[in-house]
C-alpha cells in the first residue's frame, strides 16, 4: 500500500462498537448529510480548498471593493470580452484594436498592444518570461501571490489588480464613450489609485486603533486540586500531522507529557487528536480534575457542541465527548497560542515521529526553556480587538 494512503488511514480513529451506529456522511466530508451541491462539486472535480485559497487572496487585496469584485470575476473568467460574446452569438470575437487577434481575457489584460507596453515598463526583465507565458489561471494566481505578506505600503498584487481593472474600464469606455481617451501616463495613474487607497486605509486604521487593546498573555497554573492539560496539534510539510500535550500542577511542575505522530491529516484533525490523546493520558495517570486548554476556537466549539463539519473529525469529537462524560471534572477553555507554547513544541516533536506515541515522565531538554518561562509567568504581548 502506498505510504501516503497508510498515513491517511493512520490518522482516522478506528471504528469501535461504543461509537454508536453508522451515520451517513457527505461526499468529501464537508457535510454530515448528503447534499446535491457537495456531490456535484465532487463529480466536477471542483477543488474547494483551491477555490478558497483564491478567494482568500482576492479578499486580502489592499484595493477598493470594486477592484476586488473585478478580480473575483476574473478568477472565474467571466469578463464579457468579444470572444465570450461571439460564443453567445453577439458579434465578432476579435480585438477592436489589434484586429486579427481573438479578444480573450488574457488578451485584453496582458497581450493586447494597448496594454503590452505598460507591463513591459513595470515587470522586471527576469520575471517577463513567466509573466507573459502563463495561462490566465496561472497568471492570476502568481500575480495575486506576489507581495501580499509582510509588506509595508506597496505590494505588487495590489498594483497588478488595479492595473487590470483600469485596462478593462478603459477598454469599455473606449467602446461606449466616443470622447474618452486613455490616460497618457498609465503607470502614474495606476500608482496614484493604489496609493490613494493606501492613504485612505491608513487614516481609517488610525481611527480604529483605539478599539484594539494590548494584553500580556502568559500560561496560568490550574486552580485548587485541578491539573492543567495543554494540548496542541500541528501539520508540517506534506500533511505530516502530529499532536502533543503536557500536564502540569499548580506550581507549574511537570506531571507528564506526550507526543504522537499521526500520519497524514489536517491541522484541525491533529488538534482533535491532541485533545483525545491528552485526555486518555490524564485519565491513565489517575487525575480526576483537569483544566483542558486548547488554542483552537474551532476545536473548543466542536467539543462543546458536538458538531463538526468533517467526517474524519466527527468520530474524534464524539470520542472526546464520551471521555468528558466519565466520572471526572473537566474544564475546557480556549487559550491563546502564546500561552500554549509548550504543547505546541510537543506537537512539533509529534510531527517528526513515525505514527508512534512517546510519553515523557520528565521534561524533554528541548522544551526546558519554554517550561521555565511558563513557570516564571513570563508574558507575551498580543493585540486583541475589543
Ligand atoms: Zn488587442
Amino acid at each position: 500500500m502506498p505510504s501516503d494512503i497508510q498515513g491517511k488511514i493512520a490518522a482516522i480513529l478506528p471504528p469501535s462498537a461504543v461509537n454508536g451506529c453508522d451515520e451517513p456522511a457527505g461526499v468529501g466530508g464537508n457535510n454530515n448529510e448528503f447534499s446535491v451541491a457537495a456531490m456535484y462539486e465532487h463529480i466536477c472535480g471542483f477543488d474547494r480548498r483551491n477555490a478558497q485559497l483564491m478567494w482568500k487572496k482576492t479578499w486580502q487585496l489592499n484595493v477598493t471593493e470594486r477592484v476586488r469584485c473585478f478580480v473575483w470575476l476574473l478568477t472565474y473568467d467571466r469578463l464579457l470580452t468579444n470572444s465570450r460574446k461571439s460564443r453567445m452569438g453577439l458579434g465578432h470575437a476579435m480585438c477592436n484594436y489589434c484586429g486579427n487577434v481573438e479578444e480573450t481575457t488574457i488578451h485584453v489584460l496582458r497581450d493586447c498592444n494597448l496594454v503590452n507596453k505598460f507591463w513591459l515598463q513595470v515587470v522586471p526583465l527576469e520575471d517577463r518570461n513567466t509573466f507573459f507565458m502563463e495561462n490566465l489561471q496561472q497568471w492570476i494566481y502568481s500575480n495575486l501571490s506576489k507581495g501580499a505578506k509582510g509588506r509595508i505600503d506597496s505590494a505588487w498584487c495590489d498594483y497588478w489588480a488595479t492595473a487590470c481593472h483600469c485596462f478593462w474600464t478603459w477598454r469599455n469606455k473606449e467602446i461606449h464613450d466616443a470622447e474618452f481617451t486613455r490616460p497618457i501616463y498609465a503607470m502614474q495613474h495606476v500608482y496614484r489609485r493604489v496609493n490613494d487607497y493606501y492613504q485612505a486605509n491608513k487614516t481609517n486604521r488610525l481611527m480604529r486603533i483605539k478599539n484594539d487593546m494590548l494584553v500580556y498573555i502568559s500560561w496560568k497554573p490550574p486552580c485548587g486540586s485541578y491539573v492543567k492539560l495543554n494540548t496542541d496539534g500541528a501539520c508540517k510539510d506534506q500533511n505530516r500531522g502530529g499532536c502533543g500535550g503536557i500536564i502540569r500542577g499548580s506550581q507549574g511542575e511537570w506531571l507528564g507529557g506526550f507526543a504522537r505522530g499521526l500520519g497524514n491529516c489536517s491541522a484541525i484533525i491533529a488538534e482533535l487528536w491532541g485533545v483525545a490523546e491528552g485526555l486518555s493520558y490524564a485519565r491513565r495517570l489517575g487525575f480526576t480534575a483537569v483544566e483542558l486548554n486548547v488554542d483552537s476556537v474551532v476545536v473548543v466549539q466542536a467539543i462543546k457542541t458536538g458538531r463538526f463539519s468533517s467526517s474524519v473529525g466527527l468520530p474524534l469529537v464524539k470520542h472526546i465527548r464520551r471521555m468528558l462524560d466519565l466520572d471526572w471534572e473537566i474544564k475546557i477553555e480556549h487559550a491563546y497560542r502564546e500561552s500554549n507554547k509548550c504543547a505546541d513544541a510537543m506537537a512539533n516533536i509529534g510531527c517528526h515521529l513515525d505514527r508512534e506515541t512517546i510519553f515523557y515522565d520528565s521534561c524533554p531538554i528541548r522544551i526546558k526553556e519554554l517550561l521555565l518561562a511558563d513557570e516564571l509567568g513570563i508574558t507575551t504581548p498580543r493585540i486583541i480587538s475589543m
